[in-house]
């Protein structure tokens, strides 16, 4: 370009000597001309890449020759450079919110003046915040539990605070990490289903020993009895008879306990393991009537046909612990019932009526908790551990079913064990083997 311009001037030089015959005017206009040249092309060029700067820079920077050429093709390959960060930063950034976002722990930034910068669902949801709407708002006109703005504002984070959910009874487990300035990570975590389980825990363990430790007292008192008084053969006989009874009362317990351990460790029963009922109400009716001693109206063993798929022991246990308790807790001369009924769908369901003690309403959705007792020394004299509808109610939930329990005080009780189609088949259907049982088929007995 600058030969361009310097041969330009030239050939002007050369045509003005001509035209006047003075040699420095021709060299003067031809330098002048060639120089003026240039500085327009570059200027050209300068302005064109400037354009290019103004612009968004979505096209190429001019491609020219030379030293625009270069410094053109030098800023736009820095531009291109710098956005690609820039968008390999955003993407980042927007992976690392996301999986913040999907952490099931609460996540608040706050600035320096409490203000909300950002916040995930499980933080919005644990304080009752609008993830949205609350942006820029001050924390502790939010969550203004008086507990958290202390906390908040002691700048003393050493120790979690435990705080009432904002949205419901739970509990929170709050952390405060500073972090750049002033600006705080607020960190809160559900521990209610935690701190339920441990109380239960800790209840459990309580009521094992007391239940343990009532019947060692009485036994360890007795051992006192027979070791330091002479009795007579009859008074010791009557003294290991009850002593005989403390024994099993704890051995019943050990077992019951054991079973709960079993339930709770043991894999889902399978599926495709089919189980007569009828053989267990057989079962089930033998120790009723030993129990009941024929101070009851049994009617024990209605005539099914049915299998259900699941562990016989523990079915076994549940039905057995519902008739079991159905003998216990009604008078002499009442009357126990155990019908089977299929339902629409082809589930079907086990009900143990009495004409008993019943149960007031406000007991019953507690029945099924570990030791829980209506009357504590009616549940003892009988044998009870407390651990029995627990037991059945496991089992069930095991078993993909429910138990249902009705009752009326000094009526009766009805308890259903409900089970789910997928569990009930006719014993004449297995005949047809599993796989057709599996296939779908309606089950009824109509
Ligand atoms: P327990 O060993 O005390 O019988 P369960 O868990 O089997 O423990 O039952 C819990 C409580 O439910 C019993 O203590 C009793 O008060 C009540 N209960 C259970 N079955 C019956 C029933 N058929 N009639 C009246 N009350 C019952």
């Amino acid at each position: 370009m600058a030969l361009g311009a310097a041969l330009f001037g030239f050939v002007i030089g050369v045509a003005v000597r001509t035209a006047t015959g003075i040699d420095s005017l021709g060299l003067g206009i031809g330098v002048v001309t060639g120089v003026v040249l240039m500085l327009l092309v570059d200027a050209v060029r300068g302005n064109r890449l400037l354009n290019w700067l103004r612009g968004n820079q979505q096209d190429n920077a001019p491609r020219d020759t030379g030293l625009w050429g270069e410094l053109g093709y030098r800023v736009e390959r820095a531009m291109r450079d710098r956005d690609r960060a820039v968008t390999r930063g955003r993407l980042e950034l927007e992976q690392f919110l996301s999986a913040i976002e999907a952490s099931p722990n609460g996540v608040l930034l706050l600035d320096s003046h409490e203000h909300i910068i950002w916040c995930n669902g499980a933080a919005a949801d644990h304080f009752a915040l609008d993830p949205q709407r609350d942006l820029q708002q001050r924390i502790t006109n939010l969550v203004r539990a008086p507990a958290f703005v202390a906390y908040l504002q002691a700048g003393r984070y050493a120790e979690p605070l435990v705080l009432g959910n904002g949205r419901g009874p739970g509990t929170l487990s709050i952390i405060v990490r500073e972090y750049g300035e002033g600006m705080r990570l607020v960190l809160s975590l559900d521990v209610t289903e935690r701190l339920r389980s441990e109380a239960m825990r800790r209840d459990f363990v309580a009521n094992v020993s007391h239940e343990i430790r009532t019947p060692l007292t009485v036994l360890s008192g007795f051992i006192e009895t027979l070791h330091s008084l002479p009795l007579t053969a009859v008074e010791r006989d009557r003294v290991l008879v009850l002593m005989n009874q403390q024994t099993q009362r704890m051995q019943t317990l050990v077992a019951d306990l054991l079973t709960l351990a079993q339930l709770e460790g043991s894999p889902r029963p399978a599926p495709d393991r089919w189980v007569a009922l009828d053989n267990l109400l057989v079962r089930v009716a033998a120790d009723a009537e030993a129990l009941s001693a024929g101070r009851h109206r049994l009617r024990l063993k209605p005539e099914t046909g049915v299998e259900l798929a699941g562990i016989e022991s523990e079915l076994l246990s549940a039905i057995a612990n519902l008739v079991t308790n159905a003998v216990r807790y009604t008078p002499d001369g009442g009357e126990i019932e155990v019908t089977w009924r299929l339902l629409d769908g082809g589930s079907g369901e086990l009900t143990v009526v009495d004409t008993g003690l019943g149960i007031a309403r406000e007991h019953i959705p507690r029945l099924t908790e570990r030791f829980y007792r209506v009357d504590g020394s009616r549940s003892r004299e009988t044998g009870g551990t407390g651990l029995g509808l627990s037991i059945v109610k496991h089992v069930m939930q095991r078993h993909g079913g429910e138990l249902m329990i009705q009752s009326d005080v000094g009526k009766g009780s009805r308890f259903r064990l409900v089970f789910a189609a997928a569990r009930v088949r006719q014993a004449s259907d297995s005949a047809l083997g599993d796989e057709a049982a599996f296939g779908g088929a309606v089950l009824s007995d109509h």
